[in-house]
């Protein structure tokens, strides 16, 4: 009998349709109650798109609201979601834990007693919207604009927040990027402009990942899928990871470098395809900045040595020519040889050998991707990323099928109702004028800048941040946040108690991903697409005729959508619309009236969406409808070489071209741009904008650079006072062997469980009972020498402090290496937070030292949901980063996670998350690092505080990157 004809979804995932309900029985889809066992029970499901909340990658869920109830029974995958393809980790379905959390925060609380003693009443939005916007009036009326301060840690929708302050005319977009992903970032846009890889790793021949990414990394289920396609469909994978993670099981190559040295291995690989010729000589050629390169006369080759001007190109000398370069390129990387880089990373010279010989076969099917991991761990960690992408870049594995792709040219950014103008100021708490090439703003040095009163704050918000927690040195935020006279209003917009939200003034309860609207595309692979994130009872009851104006109306408690908040606190700060600030969430269908956030997508969808109204039509729905019905649109299947296309005649208008070829235009930008790249923002002093670059006869899209091509060499990077880094380079970093003590050894502290989120998993309860301590993970010889078994006690001593943690004594980590989560130590200091893995603990404090004692872990408890009555955890880890000071990277402005430790036996008395901390010794590490940057004041070559070229939320307007403008720069 021949088998029948196997049956594939239609839409985005291809997956087989067994494993989802066809996309036309969404209205009522019926399972069989398993709880009914063994009466046959049928429930009636809608099933409602959103997408998850619970890292980054913003897959795609389907919400099973039953018809009964109205409840939400379950989450599964989208298949119309084209970046997860109906895929999901464990934490997409966790969202139900998340809804029904016994102890989330239902009403808004404004504080009764002092900052951080736990007294709490309840209050209305009303009062509270009204008391916040009138400070924030009164601080925009005064000239007070530097005091307005919004903190950010998951964002949900690009851009969203930051046009809310640029109308209120406020710099006030500060991130948590810079303790995050900014070193990976600054790597990448040195070569390409851009700050991300999007890599095609479903169509590599070879996969190298300088991350734990089949478990946690950056968009990570997405891409943990196509990994795996990959690998199914032939593809080898290295991964470099000090620590045997669950993606280094995968590897067909596991290599566990000495932390901070992977760059000296990647150069080795790349010397390898330098000097055997196995690079794509066309592809260097055409699109490095070789000229620019030779004609700036480098000949730096690494750290410490000194640059020399050459006469190539200049003074009536023959232009450079390719092969001069070939030879210098030859000379340049020589050094890196597998035995340098064996001696760097400790790992066998043979084995980097055969590695490179692998990348060496791959060509343009070479897909590679670093982000966090040693890049956020180590000073000089950006270095990190930009050898990787060398690699790429001398394969011409750029914008390829199976190579890796400018991130924006994988994304798609769809045109908002309203763009309001760059505000008219500069806000140096953020962006310091001694780091103008960090990333993103210098958000962990806050309580540093505050405490030299180089600022203060009148109303600081943070949004699902948890900065006391999350952040390096919390002792130093305690202490910023219960000093008046440095914050004056802390508002804390949050789903969940959280260790920061007990400081605060005002607590808001925010919506989980299910509940609230956001749109967003990431660079998943060659593709773009558009998700929609909707509060999923609200989309129900539209489905079924209701009207639903606010998702208060829908959503348990008051809990609120975050959208709908900025909106109407906008309004309530300009009532009259005298400030200018009110036209921009006003309503366009009823002018004199605040913006609905049913008109607020409808206009994108209408008018933004390329495809979309056509696709909707098909099926008789406006674009509304069809992304609340679908929650996903692909936008364009194969982006391809956006970077090699010709710019059409009708862009060339009275163009100009400079020394490097690059071309300006005095033409508008068309109507599409916000589909393909940007070519850097600089114009000419003529008012024309750079529209590509000349290569051959053509003048081509090129990379949005400041020479248009793959920056080999960083005028940027040399021009700002760093030239001994212009070229990728290798920086043996604050850990390396030569800067550590004796007895000193290396905590690696940056490594995601993939099971947990930083906040607000804590109730999370299909995580907790997978997920929830953090043991510090020891090698066997390391362990027998301190005497050591897997549960005894430890004390890691940092630089300002020391912990208390249990030893998990393993071969899984290069030997003398030790390493811990952060994903765990959450703590509470009352009965108030989420106790199936928050820690009570005592808060003592007495001058600059802290000391946290844990005083009673996670224990069995009656509420709501009768789960919690079978805790069977105690133990919910260690708070870790309190004991770091900070380090941020001078160049990148990243913090650099990994701490140079003394690890030895616990002291009697001594008990599992105890914390110590001496707030003094971690101002003398802020100002030892400070101490090492090079300042726009003296730097900078044109007298600005950054490149103007270079990546930054919320932009100011471009005479505020004066060092020395007119009018307000606070
Ligand atoms: S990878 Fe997991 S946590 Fe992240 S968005 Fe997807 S389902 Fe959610």
């Amino acid at each position: 009998m021949s088998k029948p004809p196997e049956t594939f979804y239609p839409g985005p995932s291809r997956n087989h349709l067994a494993a989802f309900p066809p996309k036309e029985r969404w209205n009522n889809w019926t399972e069989i109650d398993s709880q009914a066992w063994p009466r046959r029970k049928e429930r009636h499901y809608s099933l409602v798109p959103t997408t998850c909340f619970n890292c980054e990658s913003a897959c795609g869920l389907l919400a099973y609201i039953d018809k009964v109830t109205g409840e939400v029974q379950k989450f599964e995958g989208n298949p119309e979601h084209p970046g997860s393809r109906g895929r999901n980790c464990a934490k997409g379905p966790a969202t139900l834990n998340q809804i029904q959390d016994p102890d989330r925060i239902l009403y808004p609380l404004k504080r009764t007693g002092k900052r951080g003693a736990g007294q709490w009443e309840r209050t209305t939005w009303d009062a509270a919207l009204d008391d916040i916007a009138g400070r924030i009036r009164k601080a925009i009326v005064e000239d007070r604009r530097n005091e307005i301060m919004y903190h950010v840690g998951r964002p949900g929708e690009d851009g969203f927040t930051e046009r809310i302050l640029a109308a209120w005319g406020v710099d006030g977009h500060n991130s948590h990027t810079n303790i995050c992903s900014s070193g990976s970032r600054e790597g990448y846009q040195l070569w390409m402009g851009l700050d991300r890889p999007s890599p095609d790793h479903a169509n590599a021949k070879v996969i190298l990942l300088i991350s734990a990414h089949l478990e946690s990394g950056h968009y990570f289920n997405p891409h943990a899928q196509r990994v795996i396609e990959g690998k199914a469909n032939g593809a080898k994978l290295i991964v470099f990871d000090t620590r045997l993670s669950h993606t280094a099981t995968h590897a067909d190559y596991w290599v566990a470098p000495y932390p901070g040295s992977e760059a000296a291995m990647v150069l080795a690989i790349a010397n390898y395809l330098i000097q055997n010729n196995l690079y794509n000589r066309e592809f260097v050629r055409q699109w490095w900045n070789w000229e620019e390169f030779l004609q700036a006369g480098v000949k730096a080759k690494g750290e410490g040595e000194t640059n020399e001007t050459s006469q190539v190109g200049k003074g009536g000398l023959p232009p450079p020519t390719f092969e001069q370069f070939e030879g210098q390129l030859k000379q340049l990387y020589a050094d890196y040889t597998f035995d340098f880089a064996a001696q760097e990373s400790g790992v066998d010279a043979k084995t980097i050998e055969e590695i490179a010989k692998l990348i060496a076969t791959a060509g343009t099917r070479f897909s590679s991707h670093n982000w966090r991991s040693v890049t956020s761990g180590v000073s000089g960690g950006w270095t990190v990323a930009r050898a990787v992408f060398m690699l790429n870049a001398l394969l011409g594995a750029i914008a390829t099928e199976g190579g890796v792709f400018p991130n924006a040219w994988n994304k798609f950014v769809p045109k908002p109702i309203y763009t309001p103008p760059h505000p008219r100021m500069w806000n140096e708490t953020q962006w310091p004028r001694e780091y103008p090439l960090s990333m993103h703003e210098m958000s962990f040095l806050l309580p540093h800048f505050l405490r030299e009163r180089r600022a203060k704050l009148d109303v600081y918000f943070t949004r699902v941040y948890n900065p006391v927690w999350t952040n390096p040195d919390g002792f130093s935020w305690i202490e910023m946040l219960t000093d008046p006279d440095l914050v004056g209003c802390y508002v804390a917009l949050t789903p969940t108690w959280n260790e920061t939200s007990y400081f605060a003034d005002y607590v808001l309860p925010m919506g989980h991903g299910s509940e609230r609207h956001d749109i967003h595309s990431y660079e998943t692979h060659d593709a773009q697409w558009l998700g929609f994130r909707q509060p999923v009872k609200k989309a129900d009851r539209q489905r079924e005729g209701e009207t639903i104006a606010d998702t208060r109306e829908v959503n348990p408690g008051e809990v609120w959508e975050e959208n709908e908040f900025w909106m109407e606190l906008t309004w309530r700060i300009d009532r009259d619309g005298s400030l200018g600030i009110r036209q921009f969430v006003e309503s366009k269908k009823q002018p004199g009236t605040r913006l609905g956030i049913d008109e607020y997508y409808e206009w994108i969808f209408d008018n933004s969406v390329p495809g979309l109204p056509e696709k909707a039509a098909a099926e008789d729905l406006t674009p509304l409808q069809f992304m609340r019905r679908y929650g996903a649109v692909e936008v364009k299947q194969k982006v391809g070489k956006i970077y090699d296309e010709a710019v059409g005649e009708a862009e060339l208008e009275d163009i100009r071209e400079d020394a490097l070829g690059r071309v300006f235009t005095r033409a508008a930008k068309p109507a599409s741009s916000n589909v393909v790249p940007i070519p850097s923002p600089d114009g000419d002093d003529d008012g024309r904008r750079l529209v590509g670059v000349r290569v051959g006869d053509e003048i081509r899209r090129g990379f949005p650079t400041p020479s248009g091509k793959l920056e080999f060499y960083s005028r940027t990077i040399s021009d700002w006072g760093w030239p001994e880094y212009a070229l990728p380079t290798y920086i043996k970093s604050h850990v390396h062997p030569d800067n550590l003590e004796e007895d000193q050894t290396i905590l690696i502290s940056t490594f995601r469980l993939p099971v947990q989120i930083h906040t607000r998993s804590a109730n999370a309860k299909w995580l907790d009972e997978i997920a929830h301590t953090n043991p510090l993970w020891i090698h066997t010889n390391h362990a027998a020498k301190l005497g050591v078994r897997t549960g005894d006690l430890l004390r890691v001593e940092t630089e300002i402090g020391y912990y208390v943690v249990p030893a998990w004594v393993t071969e899984g980590i290069r030997p003398g290496i030790v390493a811990c989560s952060h994903h765990m130590g959450r703590w509470k200091l009352s009965e108030q937070g989420q106790r199936q893995l928050m820690a009570t603990v005592k808060l003592d404090h007495e001058g600059t030292e802290w000391g946290l004692k844990r005083e009673k872990g996670a224990e069995p408890y009656e509420s709501s949901d009768p789960d919690t009555l079978r805790i069977w955890w105690n133990d919910v880890g260690v708070h870790q980063n309190m004991t770091f000071p900070v380090h941020p990277d001078p160049i990148s402005g990243m913090h650099c996670w990994h701490q140079a430790v003394r690890v030895r036996v616990a002291d009697e008395g001594d008990n599992p998350g105890d914390v110590f901390v001496d707030t003094a010794k971690s101002r003398e590490v802020y100002k030892k690092w400070l101490a090492m940057t090079r300042p726009a004041d003296k730097y900078s070559p044109g007298g600005t505080r950054r490149p103007y070229w270079m990546l930054r939320p919320l932009k100011p307007a471009r005479e505020f990157y004066n060092l020395q403008p007119q009018g307000n720069n606070k």
